[in-house]
C-alpha cells in the first residue's frame, strides 16, 4: 500500500489497529444465520445524531442526511455487495482495524460478476460465466495477485487467446502481460479473498432493501427484517438495485452519481460439447482457448473453460462460454430474472449461428451441445465512469465503490474497494471533525469507458479496438 493510502490522521478514541500482513489472506467466514451486526452500542446522551432540518439540501426530492455526532470509537461499516469491490473494501477496512459486515445476494457464493457455474452433472461441467481472466497493471493490484498466486488461488493462463475474425481467421495476441484466472474458476477466488479475522462478517444470501438513518447510525433492512445498525455504509454494487436502494436513503449526491452510470447488457451462452470443438486448423497457430470475436453481431467472446481450468484432463467434455456483443444485448434485452422461453431459444440459436460464422463453418454444421444455458447480464459492464477511485459523502457517512468508478475490470473493482476502505478508515480516524476534507467524487461528470465488450485488460494489447463505443451513450444527467 503506498504511503498516501496509509492512515493520515491521529486516531480519536480508539487507535486503528496495525495493518495485518496482507489485505486478503484466508477463507471467507460465511454465515447464513442472518445474525446481522453486533447489538447497538450505548451512545452518549444528548442531541439527535443527525439533522434533516439544518444543512438540508434538496436534490432528486431527497433531503441530505447529516450525521453530526462524533464517530464511535469502535465503528462498524455495512458493505452492501460482496463482489470484488466490496470484498476489497472490507479487507482494507480490516487491515486498518475497522469492523465490517458484508451483505451479498449470492446464493452459491460471493463474487457477483466473478461468477462460476458448476453444473451438477457427473461429468463436472464448469463455466466462468462472467469475468473470464484479468491482467494486473497497478502495483497494488499486482502485489495482491502475487499473493493469490502464492496461495494457489490464481494462476497464469498461458493458453492461446487472440482475435477471431468472422470466417475463422484467428490472430493470436502476443503480449508479455500475464493473464490470470482463478485456479478453480472466478467464484472460488472471490470466496477465498477475505482475510480470516473477526473484524469481517459475511451475511449471504441477503438482499438489503432499505437504508434508514436513525439515532446517529444507519439501520439496514432486508424486506422488513432489521439487519443491524452501522456507523457508515458502503454501496458496493450498481444498477437498478443500487438506484432503488439509494432513492429513499437521504443521500442525494450518491443517488445522483449512481443514476449517471450507464450499463451495457450482454448475453451469455454456456454450452457443453461431447467431442472436441471444431476449431478450424486452417491457420498455423493450432487451437485457441479464448478469442475476442470480430465481425459477428451476436458474438464478442468465446472461451473453452475446460482447457482453461483443467488443461491436463483430456477426457472432460468441452465447456464453452460465449458472450454476445453489447449492441446485440441492447437490442435483445428482456427482464433478466424472467427470460421468455422464445427469447432464450432465439438467442441460443443466433449465438450458435454466430459461432459457426466466426469459425467459418457452414450453417447447421456445428455439433449440438448436450448442455446449454442462456443468461442475460442485464447490468453487465459500465459504459461511463467518473474516473475517481471511490465516492464518499462524509455528511451522510456513506460511500460507493465498484469497477465503474475507474473502468470495467476486476482490477478496477478491487482498487476502488481498497481506496474506499482506506478513505473511510481515514475519515473515522479524523473523528469526523473535518467532513469537508473527506468528500470525494460527489460531482465528477462521467466519461466513456474504452475497452472490450467484456471489460478492460490493461497491458494486454494496445491495439485493441474499443467495442463499448458501439453501444450508444446517451447524455448523462
Ligand atoms: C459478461 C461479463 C464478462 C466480464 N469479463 C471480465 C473479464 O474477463 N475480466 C475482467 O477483469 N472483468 C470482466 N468483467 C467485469 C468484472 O466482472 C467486474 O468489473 C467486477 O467483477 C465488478 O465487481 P464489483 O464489486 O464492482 O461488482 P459486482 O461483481 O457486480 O458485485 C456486486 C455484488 O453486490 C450484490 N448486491 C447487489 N445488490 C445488493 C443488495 N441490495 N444487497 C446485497 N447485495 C447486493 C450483487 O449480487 C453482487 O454480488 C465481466 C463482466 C461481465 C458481466
Amino acid at each position: 500500500m503506498p504511503p498516501s493510502l496509509l492512515l493520515q490522521h491521529a486516531p480519536c478514541a480508539r487507535p486503528t489497529a496495525k495493518r495485518t500482513a496482507s489485505l486478503f489472506s484466508a477463507a471467507v467466514l460465511a454465515s447464513k444465520d442472518g445474525g446481522g451486526a453486533r447489538p447497538p452500542r450505548p451512545r452518549p446522551r444528548g442531541k439527535p445524531r443527525f439533522s434533516r432540518q439544518s444543512a438540508i439540501r434538496k436534490s432528486f426530492q431527497q433531503e441530505q442526511v447529516v450525521f453530526s455526532t462524533p464517530v464511535s470509537p469502535d465503528p462498524t461499516v455495512a458493505v452492501i455487495g460482496g463482489g470484488a469491490s466490496g470484498l476489497a473494501c472490507a479487507s482494507a477496512l480490516a487491515a486498518r482495524g475497522v469492523r465490517s459486515v458484508v451483505f451479498d445476494t449470492g446464493m452459491h457464493g460471493l463474487g457477483g460478476r466473478m461468477a462460476t457455474r458448476a453444473v451438477d452433472d457427473e461429468r463436472q461441467l464448469v463455466f466462468d460465466h462472467a469475468a473470464q481472466f484479468f491482467t494486473a497493471s497497478d502495483e497494488r493490484f499486482q502485489k495482491l495477485v502475487e499473493e493469490w498466486v502464492e496461495r494457489g488461488l490464481v494462476r497464469e493462463w498461458r493458453g492461446s487467446i487472440g482475435e477471431l475474425e468472422a470466417g475463422g481467421h484467428f490472430r493470436p495476441i502476443h503480449s508479455s502481460t500475464p493473464r490470470y484466472i482463478g485456479v478453480n474458476g472466478m467464484r472460488p477466488l472471490a470466496d477465498a479473498m477475505l482475510p480470516e479475522n473477526d473484524l469481517i462478517k459475511v451475511i449471504r444470501p441477503s438482499w438489503i432493501s432499505k437504508l434508514e438513518p436513525f439515532n446517529g447510525l444507519w439501520r439496514l433492512f432486508e424486506n422488513e427484517k432489521p439487519r443491524g445498525q452501522y456507523d457508515a455504509i458502503v454501496i458496493a454494487h450498481n444498477g437498478k438495485c443500487a438506484n432503488r436502494l439509494l432513492s429513499t436513503s437521504g443521500l442525494p449526491q450518491l443517488t445522483k452519481q449512481m443514476k449517471r452510470l450507464e450499463l451495457s447488457s450482454v448475453w451469455a451462452l454456456l454450452a457443453a460439447f461431447e467431442g472436441p470443438f471444431p476449431i478450424p486448423h486452417n491457420n498455423s497457430y493450432g487451437t485457441f482457448e479464448g478469442a475476442f470475436v470480430r465481425g459477428v453481431d451476436s458474438l464478442s467472446w468465446m472461451a473453452n473453460n475446460t482447457r482453461k481450468l483443467f488443461p491436463f484432463e483430456t477426457d472432460r467434455p468441452e465447456c464453452w462460454t460465449f458472450f454476445s456483443t453489447a449492441s446485440y444485448g441492447r437490442r435483445n434485452k428482456v427482464p433478466q430474472e424472467n427470460i421468455p422461453n422464445a427469447t432464450a431459444e432465439k438467442v441460443q440459436r443466433e449465438m450458435l449461428g454466430g459461432v459457426e460464422l466466426a469459425l467459418g463453418l457452414s450453417k447447421g454444421s456445428l455439433q449440438l451441445p448436450f448442455y446449454t444455458r442462456v443468461q442475460l447480464w442485464g447490468a453487465a459492464l459500465p459504459m461511463n465512469t467518473p474516473g475517481v477511485p471511490c465516492i464518499f459523502d462524509p455528511q451522510g457517512r456513506a460511500g460507493i465503490c465498484g469497477d465503474w468508478l475507474t473502468g470495467s475490470s476486476i482490477e478496477a473493482a478491487v482498487l476502488s474497494g481498497i481506496s474506499l476502505g482506506d478513505h473511510v478508515a481515514d475519515y473515522f480516524a479524523s473523528c469526523g471533525e473535518r467532513p469537508e476534507e473527506f468528500a470525494i467524487g460527489l460531482d465528477d461528470s462521467l466519461n466513456r469507458v474504452e475497452g472490450h465488450d467484456i471489460g478492460q485488460f490493461p497491458g494486454l494489447d494496445s491495439s485493441q479496438k474499443p467495442q463499448v463505443a458501439e453501444a450508444q451513450l446517451t447524455a448523462t444527467i
